[in-house]
């Protein structure tokens, strides 16, 4: 275990330090130790103009202001001091990501309660004796108790597994026979056991296990790209070199792209270690969130599996950090404080003598000339495990298919689903469009009905009856007039979404149960896993989803899938049009015979079979396609063979922020000592969104050029209008 002679640090009362708080100051600010002193890393409470707020004591004071004109800090709170790792890691992500340091801290405590001091619930347990008059009802408590061996129980989970209402519970508290107890809320997670065996590894995939568990146990910093088609085992790997760092008594970090995956992911988790894992991401209730924040901290947790945010968790001592999927687009946070959690899981590990593994079937470039430059590591599992194999990727030449009207299913795929149906197997359609269709159009006058706030077109969503706005989240109804032109009864969709894909499956294959997974159409992230774990065992015939599928679902039955509109994602400029075509149709085809005996197929539906993507895809070649787009990015100097930063600024003023653009592109001294070249203003992509007009500006640097202090001290010769926003994007994903 690592200790920070820093972690130790006192300041006796009265000594200047200085406070970071949430609030939107830019920096920490100077206080006076209170009464008994503070640690480093300290939760505190400060006066803050009439308000008390939460902060972090920083560091010593800076000097700044008077010492005579400081304020005490009010007094400490209860939570564990945050560890000076977690201190740098949140003062190096707000440098690299040029986010002020409170917006940085407040990812960091995003747990409700922190500076409550330690709360208790009531459980019960079995008491002394037995009751005066026995009944059925409280025979069946009194074994409930004497079952789980006396665990305790919350009042309302010992009457539903006793099935029974909860006075009778009370009735046998006031005889004793069942005791009340008061214990603090936030218990540790039950312990996982390393030493469970494993499953009997293949050589290759014992072989990587072995060089990964020599990585965690080294203590030492290292990132591994672990490679291998879906079902090779990659997972079963990485939990080896988890089993190595809980066996060495540090904690271990899941990140997971899908909260839809991490119900499979715990049991098997459990399968492995004997117990499940902490689990953090936006489905976990607020109590359990406050459970999961201060036992990472106290050490009662050793596993967490969660969301990107999960990495600013506060760890007592984190040992590895697994990214899986790490290709996955929604490791970017694209709104708040723009991060990568790829890459930020690297800095945090570094700065803790932690591993990192980034595990996938088709790695993002960067990571991939990462491994190639020897930066990180790279194994490769190249076999499926078992008898599965690999499906066979053919491609169906849209050209030569008789298509109906309003039918996107072509009869080359129809055929090849109904051979599958009648074998008692799944078919996969895969589109990636929510919504019915993603045009409503007038057939009279040609007018698209769009936002009114967006530069967008509104999305018909037959399901929930309405047009919606998939920049903004406006509904509104279908009209039944033209908006242009008043004429009524001639609106009518254009396209195809999932939605509209499922009436016509629906309309082909009357018998078969359909299922369609789009993120939209579930209420909530349990009702959704519920949903997966129906359909992995059997409960549908053919499923119809978005990308959402894409992601490492494991349906068993699966044997077939078809790309509806395999083209969809070239069409636009995207830098990462190629790759993120690549990827997602290699994941997806990936979902289908993942069980042996039951072969799989993959089959693309596209427009242009000679693409040299759709021709990359079909042939497997994944490294000739990687040297390929690495060869054309480093001769155009992109990512990431030269670094860039996306500026967005908007406001509802379309006049202010062009001007500001503009001012921007003029005054580029900064930028041009580095190298870099700033282009635009234009208009984004999606020029309106909630009403406020948005222009990009792109800075473009060399590799190794000081992108981020170059891009602060330009970004700070201007004064922003109210109402005008400025968002530097550093490594933009998207460009929207
Ligand atoms: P990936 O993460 O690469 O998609 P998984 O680790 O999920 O692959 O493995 C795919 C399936 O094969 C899982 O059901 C897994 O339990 C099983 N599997 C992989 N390796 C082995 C092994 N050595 N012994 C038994 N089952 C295995
Ligand atoms: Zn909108």
């Amino acid at each position: 275990m690592r200790s920070h002679d820093d972690d130790q640090r006192h300041f006796p009362a009265g000594a200047p330090v200085s406070v970071l708080t949430t609030q939107p100051l830019g920096r920490p600010l100077d206080y006076l130790a209170p009464e008994g002193g503070c640690t480093l890393g300290a939760f505190v409470s400060v006066p803050l103009g009439p308000r008390q707020v939460m902060g972090l004591i920083w560091g010593p004071g800076t000097g700044e202001v008077d010492r005579a004109r400081l304020r005490p800090v009010s007094g400490c709170l209860e939570a564990e001091p945050v560890r000076t790792e977690l201190r740098e890691f949140i003062a190096r992500a707000a440098d690299y990501t040029l986010t002020p340091l409170p917006s940085m801290l407040r990812l960091a405590t995003r747990a409700p309660g922190l500076g409550e001091g330690e709360a208790l619930k009531r459980v019960y347990v079995r008491g002394e004796g037995e009751p005066d008059r026995m009944t059925e009802a409280r025979g069946r408590v009194l074994d409930v108790l004497d079952e789980y061996g006396g665990l305790p129980f919350a009042l309302g989970e010992l009457a539903q597994l006793a099935g029974c209402g909860t006075s009778v519970v009370k009735g046998l508290v006031k005889q004793g026979v069942v005791a009340e107890v008061e214990t603090p809320r936030d218990g540790p997670f039950p312990t996982l056991d390393p030493s469970r065996p494993g499953v009997e590894l293949s050589a290759e995939q014992a072989a990587a296990s072995g060089i990964l568990r020599e990585g965690v146990a080294s203590g030492q910093y290292g990132t591994t790209l672990l490679k291998g088609v879906t079902g090779s085992g990659k997972t079963e790997v990485y939990l080896e070199a988890v089993a190595e760092c809980l066996a060495r008594g540090r904690q271990a970090l899941v990140l997971l792209p899908e909260i839809a995956l991490t119900g499979a992911f715990l049991s098997r988790v459990e399968a492995r270690f004997g117990a499940k894992p902490a689990e953090w991401h936006s489905g976990v209730t607020q109590t359990e969130r406050r459970r999961v924040w201060r036992m990472v901290a106290a050490n009662g947790a050793s596993l967490v599996v969660g969301a990107r945010s999960a990495l600013f968790l506060p760890f007592h001592d984190l040992g590895l950090i697994v990214v899986d999927e790490e290709h996955d687009g929604s490791y970017k946070q694209e709104d708040g404080v723009l991060y990568n959690a790829r890459d930020m899981a690297v800095l945090r590990a570094s700065l803790n003598g932690a591993r990192v593994i980034l595990a996938s079937a088709t790695p993002s470039l960067e990571t991939w000339a990462n491994a190639e430059a020897g930066k990180y590591d790279r194994l490769d599992l190249a076999a499926r495990h078992g008898e599965a194999r690999m499906p066979r990727l053919d491609a169906i030449d849209m050209r030569a298919e008789a298509m109906e009207a309003s039918s996107w299913i072509s009869p080359s795929l129809k055929g090849a689903v109904a051979a599958r149906l009648e074998k008692g197997e799944q078919a996969l359609l895969f589109l990636n469009r929510r919504g019915y269709a993603p045009v409503t159009v007038c057939r009279a006058c040609g007018h698209q009905i769009g936002c009114d706030q967006c530069d967008a077109k509104m999305v018909e969503h037959r399901f929930q009856k309405r047009l919606v706005c998939h920049q903004c989240g406006e509904t509104k109804p279908i009209p039944p007039a033209c908006p242009a032109c008043e004429v009524e009864g001639k609106l009518a969709p254009v396209g195809p979404g999932v939605e509209r894909l499922a009436e016509e499956a629906a309309a082909h294959w009357p018998e078969a149960r359909i299922a369609v997974l789009s993120s939209d159409l579930f209420g909530s992230a349990r009702a959704l896993k519920a949903r997966v774990a129906d359909i992995a065992e059997g409960g549908a015939d053919i499923i119809i989803g978005t990308q959402l599928v894409a992601k490492g679902h494991n349906f068993p039955l699966l044997t077939l899938v078809g790309v509806i509109d395999t083209d969809l994602g070239l069409q636009g400029s995207d830098l990462r049009a190629a790759e993120h075509t690549f990827q997602q149709v290699r994941q997806v085809a990936g979902r289908a015979g993942r069980v042996a005996g039951r072969e799989g197929a993959a089959l693309l539906q596209t427009w242009q079979p000679e693409h040299p993507v759709i021709r990359a895809i079909l042939s497997g070649d994944e490294e000739g396609f990687w040297q390929a787009e690495a060869e054309e990015r480093r001769a155009a100097g992109m990512p990431p063979y030269g670094r860039m930063a996306g500026i967005v600024l908007s406001s509802p003023d379309v006049a202010s922020v062009f001007d500001l653009g503009a001012a921007m592109a003029r005054q580029d001294g900064p930028l041009r000592k580095i190298g870099a070249q700033v282009f635009g203003p234009a208009p984004a992509p999606i020029a309106r969104i909630r009403g406020r007009h948005r222009v990009r500006l792109l800075v473009k640097a060399a590799k190794g050029a000081p992108l981020q202090p170059a891009v602060a001290e330009w970004v700070a010769q201007f004064r922003l209008p109210t109402n005008l926003r400025l968002a530097v994007d550093i490594d933009p994903q998207s460009f929207y």
